[in-house]
């Protein structure tokens, strides 16, 4: 299996050269050359097996440059009770009348990046090995809350890998903060930054394409790469929990083998919702991908008209992790239903660096409303919604997946649609204790977010999530807060460059 840029079709390397490089020089997406099937009988067969195991049965199609062993080593690492608090790695709940909870969040940092940032450094480090490359990789992150943790875990004293962790320093919640904050290992290094996450993003995606400073690391023997969900080696674990899901749900008579579920998403940067696509495309029976946003809906907006525009204002919300405009996995999308038109995608792509905006092809307008279901949900609604699934039913959900509860209800009452769905819960309620306890009982609110989090507890019957317990009494590592001209220069700085 080859990988091409969405902005370059004639390019063909290697699974490693695709994750050991991130993004394409030419700013385009790192895809696969085609879709790779999984028959049912392929899906039966996962039915025994454990989550690692099912892990390197989907990586084998994939990353068909890696040795079995290779990916052997890399799932058992990844996948195992040493870093997750559940033996399923992801757990599955049934919260009412065919609907169901897929928990992605018993990981070390308790939201569902760790479900791909626990087997990233495994993927680099392996990559890097196998191409015999002596370099040194320094990881730059945007991280709108739940990825910038996640990845200091996952490469935190990793050899011969550096990683740097910018966050809008208004655009988190006290828990994210205080865990990237407190972040142990000698290589990395957090930041806030005075903007929000695109500002982040855009600022990350202008240092790895500036030929100056990719010219001045390579003469130090350092490279850049990305632990964002721009990386390939991001998206791939991605599409393993919605493929095990399902196999999941029918080896447990939840649905027939072969019977149709929906799936829903609270999207941002539109790169989970797009794994449930990959394993749609796969051949996992899969109906309709519902995509749900918050107030921040340019998302629910262009699955409605096709027109995708930034141009418009940004809210800080209850659900900061979605906080996005510029959703960068949809570049991948647009590619595949364009036929990998790289010409087009470059034009489009182009536009929105330019302007903000763009519209797209009828076709793919009609493609897209085939496929997606877009709505959204404001923090209102999100804070009744979290009330009213602890009311009904006794589950504790985060303002996140409260997004997307929601919007599957608006879409169940729009379309009558009864399909058994699945709603990916992508955060554990403890990393938005203020919202949560808010929506459960206002009187219980509190200046002390861990007399919020012993409350959460007693409220919601849930276990307090060791990892998150013990940030308590940690001590503060990083303090710095720059402007988000200045992170080119703080970049330079401490890689010891200028
Ligand atoms: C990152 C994140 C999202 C958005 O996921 P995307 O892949 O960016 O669409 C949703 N919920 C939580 C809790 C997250 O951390």
């Amino acid at each position: 299996m080859y990988y091409k840029s969405t902005r370059d079709s004639s390019l063909r390397i290697d699974s490693a050269v695709a994750i050991s490089k991130g993004i394409s020089e030419e700013g385009g997406l790192f895809v696969p050359e085609s879709i790779p099937a999984i028959t049912m009988d392929e899906l039966k067969k996962l039915a025994d097996m454990n989550y690692a195991q099912r892990a390197a049965a989907v990586f084998s199609k994939y990353l068909t440059d890696f040795t079995e062993a290779e990916l052997v080593y890399c799932t058992e690492n990844a996948y195992s009770v040493k870093n997750f608090e559940t033996e399923n790695i992801a757990e599955i709940a049934h919260l009412f009348d065919g609907t169901y909870m897929l928990e992605l969040w018993h990981g070390p940092t308790c939201a569902f990046k760790d479900m791909a940032l626990q087997i990233l450094p495994y993927f680099l480090t392996t990559s890097v090995k196998k191409l015999n490359l002596d370099y040194k990789i320094v990881i730059l992150v945007a991280t709108s809350g739940d990825t910038g943790k996640a990845a200091l875990e996952g490469f935190k004293d990793v050899p011969g890998t550096q990683i740097m962790v910018f966050y809008p320093e208004e655009g988190v919640s006290d828990m994210q903060k205080r865990q990237m904050v407190t972040q142990e290992g000698e290589n990395v290094t957090v930041c806030a930054v005075k903007g929000n996450f695109d500002d982040c993003q855009s600022g990350v995606k202008t240092i790895f394409t500036d030929n100056d400073v990719i010219d001045t690391l390579e003469k130090d023997g350092i490279r850049f790469s990305s632990a964002n969900s721009i990386n390939w080696g991001r998206l791939v674990p991605q599409v393993v929990y919605y493929v095990s899901s399902y196999v999941t749900m029918a080896s447990q008579g939840e649905i027939k083998w072969g019977e149709k579920i929906n799936i829903v998403v609270p999207t941002g940067n539109f790169g989970n919702i797009l794994a449930a696509y990959y394993a749609k495309m796969m051949g996992v029976p899969i109906g309709k991908l519902i995509c749900a946003s918050n107030v921040n809906k340019v998302l629910t907006d262009f699955i409605r008209t096709g027109v995708y525009d930034r141009n418009r204002e940004f809210y800080a919300t209850t659900s900061p992790s979605m906080d996005i405009l510029i959703s960068s996995n949809l570049e991948r999308l647009l590619y595949l239903l364009s036929g990998e038109n790289d010409a087009q995608i470059r034009e489009w792509f182009g536009e929105l660096a330019s302007e903000g905006r763009y519209e797209v092809s009828d076709d793919i307008k009609a493609a897209m409303s085939e496929l997606f279901y877009g709505g959204y949900c404001d923090d209102a609604a999100t804070k009744e919604t979290i009330r009213n699934i602890y009311k009904t039913y006794g589950y504790t959900c985060d303002t996140h997946t409260a997004v997307a509860v929601k919007v599957y209800q608006d879409y169940k009452s729009e379309t009558g649609d009864t399909t058994k769905t699945l709603i990916a819960s992508t955060a554990s309620p403890y990393k938005f204790s203020s919202s949560v306890l808010s929506a459960l009982d206002e009187s219980r609110t509190s200046d002390d977010e861990y007399a919020m989090v012993d409350a959460l507890a007693e409220m919601s019957g849930m276990p307090v999530p060791a990892s998150l317990a013990e940030l308590k009494t940690k001590e503060r590592r990083f303090n710095g807060s720059i402007d988000k001209t200045d992170m080119k220069t703080f970049v330079l700085h401490e890689l010891g460059l200028n």
